[in-house]
């Protein structure tokens, strides 16, 4: 049997091996493992130093100001503090809230719970292509909305948001902008200097960094956006997100950043290449069909489904191969995608998606063995169906 083949990237990504060498630097004696609290001696402040370089690398990316950045636990306590934090400090002006029905499960379940203390919340139906239409947002916008939270690329079908419009609307209607950046930040341009974006989630984990460490931004300047915080304790990052800062975690995650950066003149390129080959084989099968906008589309994010298949089937059929069936949060249920929900796709296209999610590592022989595998097991699949041929 062949060696297992990761296409799951948008799940999880491997840490890079230079972000692990860095990290293992930060634990032990030999290393730099104090507390970056510590400032009254050596070990606390060469902590300290090393986390406000690490800061100053993920604000590179995404041309943000370092001081604008509060370290999380990953993207889900950043879209947590995002929300709730700003909800409960502006519930003055209202308890309305904005969204698609297409956001990961970190932002959704958020909302639920916001709904049952009081707060309204308005689910925008996306196009069938996945984008959500400025007219549509303008239109939901009211007079009590405190707050709008859009992801900028979807994590299920790779489908882009025009962030730097749909922030400007919400801007000149005076409604807060937060983004969940998780599946973006590395593989798109993010400029916060010019765009209207005031918080925006960021995880380190889905850019070949360790998981367990993210971070939010909170823009300070023109105007500082108010935020209540979740935890309280030692009054670390201004207060508004308490505990003692995993050192090596964080450093970890500026390193991983600091690499992406370096590689975002090239890298983006060469994944698409790969997920455009891995398109134009798949699409010879017939009856495949691709979920979400096709060119508004993460490099490494590729949805399809299978006419008259299960994706369960299939990936039972080749185990070989690592995809996943909608999002990893949710492939647990037997529900299918919310998101394809959403687009309009019905119970049996969805049931038929996989999505495959190729990353720095993937190389063209890992792609060719998978068309291979994928391809054999369609067709026998479809010989054993009853649906097929399906509209013959
Ligand atoms: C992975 C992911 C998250 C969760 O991030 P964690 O760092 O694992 O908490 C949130 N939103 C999106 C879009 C994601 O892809």
């Amino acid at each position: 049997m062949r060696s297992p083949i990761y296409l799951d990237y948008a799940a999880t990504t491997p840490v890079d091996p230079q972000v692990a060498a860095r990290l293992g630097r930060h634990l032990t004696l030999a290393g730099v493992f104090g507390n970056p609290a510590s400032t009254t001696h050596y070990f606390g402040r060469q902590a300290a130093q090393a986390v406000e370089t690490a800061r100053a690398e993920v604000a590179a990316l995404i041309n943000a100001d370092p001081g604008d950045l509060l370290w999380t636990s990953g993207a889900t306590e950043a879209n947590n503090l995002a929300l709730f934090g700003v909800m409960r400090a502006n519930a003055r002006k209202g308890r309305h809230l904005l969204t698609a029905k297409t956001e990961h499960k970190a932002i959704l379940d958020i909302c639920r719970r916001l709904e049952r203390d009081g707060g309204t919340v308005t689910y925008l139906d996306p196009d069938p292509d996945g984008r959500i239409p400025l007219a549509r947002i303008a239109a939901a916008l009211r007079p009590d909305t405190v707050l709008a939270s859009l992801m900028h690329v979807n994590n299920e079908t790779g489908v882009i948001q025009d962030l730097a419009a749909i922030g400007a609307l919400t801007r000149e209607r005076g409604v807060l902008l937060h983004v969940d950046a998780a599946q973006s930040a590395g593989k798109l341009p993010i400029d916060l200097q010019t765009w209207p974006v005031d918080l925006l989630s960021l995880s380190a984990h889905k850019l070949y960094g360790p998981k367990g460490v993210g971070a939010l931004y909170v823009r300070q300047r023109p105007v500082r956006v108010r935020l209540e915080p979740l935890l309280y304790g030692g009054g670390q990052e201004r207060g508004l997100r308490a505990g003692t800062l995993p050192t090596h975690q964080i450093v970890a995650m500026g390193e991983a950043f600091r690499i992406a950066r370096e590689q975002m003149a090239v890298e983006p390129a060469r994944i698409a290449e790969l997920r455009d080959r891995l398109w134009r084989a798949l699409a010879t099968l017939g009856e495949v069909t691709r979920n979400g906008h096709a060119e508004q589309c993460v490099a490494g994010i590729l949805n399809v489904s299978f006419a008259s298949i299960t994706a369960e089937a299939l990936l039972a059929d080749v185990p070989n191969i690592a995809v996943s069936t909608g999002s990893a949060c949710t492939s647990a249920g037997n529900e299918p995608s919310h998101v394809l929900r959403a687009m309009g796709c019905d119970a049996v296209r969805a049931r038929g998606a996989v999505r495959f999610s190729l990353g720095r590592f993937t190389t063209v022989e890992e792609i060719d063995q998978a068309v291979q595998a994928i391809s054999a097991a369609v067709q026998r699949l479809r010989e054993l169906s009853p649906l097929w041929p399906s509209s013959h």
